[in-house]
């Protein structure tokens, strides 16, 4: 099975050479999850000031 490179801009890293089954687990990691939940809070957060500026 191949190798790649991995990287995850929700915690901003970059892993070499992790495996299909690494990557799975980091994505199902703690400090992960709340990355990605913190990530998409602020861009709603962005989208909804955008969106009062508008008015
Ligand atoms: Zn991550």
């Amino acid at each position: 099975m191949g190798q790649r490179k991995f990287h995850c801009p929700y915690c901003n890293i970059y892993l070499k050479r992790v495996s299909i089954k690494q990557v799975q687990k980091h994505n199902q990691g703690n400090k992960h999850v709340s990355n990605y939940i913190e990530h998409w809070k602020k861009v709603m957060i962005t989208h909804q000031n955008e969106q009062n500026r508008a008015q």
